[in-house]
């Protein structure tokens, strides 16, 4: 593998993505060199992380400090039956079978719960950001992570059979904080069907693979939401706020959003 150009066996695994106008060798190539940092390897987690995979992205990180459960299972791919049986961390999980999927991803797994204190150690070298948690609260710590580091930041979300997704560049787009200035009224163990939190991480996932092949347009200033009990699905402006307490002050001028892909 050399960097500037695609192996017999990369150009024959990834054939299929590379006849795609405006990914083709370069694309497939700025995809081997990108690190990509998720938070929860979950029903979120298990498609971003899967189908990136498959796409050829050179490394992941994974970070979630939760064992298997049996509840897990009804959404959540990566993790098995085996792994329930011996209580596998969902991180080793994770790992085992992505790494299995495509022995050229490197993942870099932490089975911590990410906070303010640690996220800059855990998520400093990646290049993008990956949004697959369950909690208002962790998706903030990431949120201002990305903000505070010019890094792009795909936000996903999942309940009961609708979902929510968009993407956030610093200086470019609003933040979570814009959008989401208060906490939701916390439900409790909130119902969720796999099947529609595959279909919302098979969009974070083509999302991060727009970002860095700068293919097509990303959900930038934009939030998908969908509801697949009805088949809506809406595409909803959104805007910054000028008084957001974390991106409010940043000026498009002072950041360069292609340094951060
Ligand atoms: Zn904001």
């Amino acid at each position: 593998m050399t960097p500037d150009n695609l192996t017999k066996r990369e150009k024959e695994r990834y054939e299929r993505q590379l006849q795609i106008e405006g990914i083709g060798d370069e694309g497939q190539i700025r995809l081997r060199n990108t690190t990509v940092g998720m938070v929860g390897v979950g029903g979120l987690g298990s498609p971003v992380g899967m189908y990136l995979a498959a796409a050829g992205i050179g490394q992941l990180i994974i970070v979630d400090d939760q064992t298997v459960n049996a509840s897990n299972l009804n959404r959540q791919l990566l993790h098995w039956q085996g792994d329930l049986e011996v209580s596998r961390s969902k991180v080793d999980s994770a790992a085992n079978k992505l790494t299995s999927m495509n022995p050229n991803l490197k993942v870099r797994r932490h089975a911590e719960r990410i906070d303010s204190s640690n996220i800059a150690s855990l998520l400093d070298d990646a290049d993008i950001l990956v949004d697959c948690t369950d909690n208002f609260e962790t998706r903030m710590v990431m949120n201002d992570y990305a903000i505070a580091r010019g890094k792009p930041f795909v936000h996903g979300a999942v309940e009961s059979m609708h979902g929510q997704a968009t993407t956030v560049l610093a200086g470019r787009t609003p933040c979570l904080r814009c959008i989401f200035p208060r906490p939701p009224i916390s439900k409790g163990q909130i119902p969720i069907l796999g099947s529609v939190a595959g279909a919302i991480g098979a969009i974070q996932a083509t999302e991060v693979v727009k970002l860095v092949t700068e293919l097509g347009e990303p959900l930038f200033g934009r939030l998908l939401v969908v509801d697949l009990r009805d088949n809506c699905y809406e595409l909803i402006r959104i805007d910054r706020d000028p008084n957001c307490s974390v991106c409010g002050r940043l000026d498009e001028r002072t950041i360069n959003s292609g340094d951060a892909i």
